[in-house]
């Protein structure tokens, strides 16, 4: 969906560009910028080459990977694999493409990662709590049946594809932007080295093989005002995403009387519980792959601050910077990697140094999700 405050916030992330490179071989300085409505968001597109041509037309064949990605992905629309394999009678096998096939097994492998917090399985929360429409409170009876529905054990990897044991629904929300970022790497390593930055509403492609690229500079907005930019980070190469409440919410009156107020629901759930997720601010993931990226960005908002802090500490290769909002202040906490490469770019923040927590946040705090079965 395609709202106002999306053209607030690419204005908010352009600060990347002071970090260009100029000279050094190949020479690229042919930058330029698109902005296109794809995968239910303003992308925007950046692509510095050897010539304005060849920029222009990596633009165009960087939209061409997103929509056929969308193609196969999207659950907005009707006829996509993931679509089909949604619709699919109970017990019923679908195959879909070997791409899908791989970002199926991956969402799975980052559901068991966050033991749970993560599951692309949540679908029947969605529709329970309407989160594609205005928001409802699902009674304690519909909660339950939607929380029966949400499992990767009701999907089975068989070898004709994807058996659907259930009713059970796949939300490509959390990871299907980053499954997409992902094919688009492969389609880059293709073509000649390029600087490429691809930011689909808050998942960031961040591209430039050469060995002697700068490192990005990225804006994180203020958790409750993405057109607003607290901090800067300096990244690598990889994929960086941020999850939080302001990038949508529905509203739902919560109670039976129906002049109370009405109670806003962010978008991320958490499916141990089938409840919203507690908004503490934003999290930001930084990893070497999109889906991972984006998968962990929705999972560790999910699971905490502690776990997100946790499991960067355990996993090499993923990164957080966490945003925790007072009443009139902004906590940031980063994992070890990320120190040195955080620029406090608001009065509002304070950038605490990391302690380690003080429990084992992702130890025995869920039900956990089987993953795919081979
Ligand atoms: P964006 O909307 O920018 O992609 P996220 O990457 O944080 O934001 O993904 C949020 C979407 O993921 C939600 O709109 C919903 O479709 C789905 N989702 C919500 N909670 C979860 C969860 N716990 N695990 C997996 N997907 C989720
Ligand atoms: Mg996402």
């Amino acid at each position: 969906m395609l709202v106002l405050s999306d053209i607030a916030r690419l204005a908010a992330v352009g600060i990347f560009l002071t970090a260009m490179p100029t000279a050094d071989p190949p020479a690229l300085d042919a930058e330029v910028e698109r902005h296109s409505i794809l995968m239910g968001t303003v992308a925007r597109l950046v692509v510095v080459g050897e010539s304005r041509e060849q920029s222009l037309q990596a633009t165009r064949d960087i939209e061409d990977v997103l929509r056929e990605a969308e193609d196969e992905l999207s659950t907005w629309r009707k006829g996509t694999d993931l679509d089909r394999l949604n619709r699919a009678p109970v017990g019923s096998s679908v195959t879909v493409s070997p791409e899908l096939d791989a970002e199926l097994s991956r969402a799975l492998a980052c559901a068991e990662l966050t033991r749970g917090a993560f599951d692309p399985t949540l679908g029947a929360l969605i529709q329970a709590w309407d989160l594609r429409g205005d928001g409802r409170r699902p009674s304690p009876g519909e909660l339950d049946e939607a929380l029966r529905l949400t499992g990767s054990h009701w999907l089975e990897r068989v070898e004709a594809g994807w058996l659907r044991r259930q009713n059970v629904i796949v939300d490509e929300g959390g990871f299907g932007k980053g499954a997409a970022l992902d094919r688009l790497r492969r389609h880059l390593a293709d073509g000649p080295p390029r600087r490429v930055l691809v930011d689909l509403g808050g998942q960031m492609l961040l591209s430039d093989p050469r060995p002697d690229a700068v490192p990005w500079s990225i804006a994180v907005a203020d958790p409750d005002d993405r057109s607003t930019p607290v901090l800067l980070l300096s990244l690598p190469d990889g994929s960086v995403a941020t999850s939080s409440n302001s990038e949508r919410s529905v509203s739902a009156t919560i109670s039976a009387d129906p002049k109370s107020p009405a109670e806003k629901i962010g978008h991320l759930l958490d499916p141990r519980t089938g409840r919203p997720a507690r908004d503490f601010g934003s999290m930001t993931v930084w990893a070497p792959t999109g889906l991972e990226a984006d998968c962990l960005a929705t999972g560790l908002f999910v699971a905490g601050p502690e776990a997100a802090l946790e499991l960067a500490r355990e996993r090499d290769g993923i990164e957080v910077v966490v945003i925790e909002r007072t009443a009139d202040r902004l906590h940031v906490s980063v994992s070890d990697g990320m120190r040195g490469r955080v620029e406090v770019i608001s009065d509002r923040v304070s950038l605490l140094s990391q302690e380690p927590p003080k429990k084992s946040a992702f130890r025995g705090s869920s039900t956990g999700s089987a993953g795919p079965r081979r």
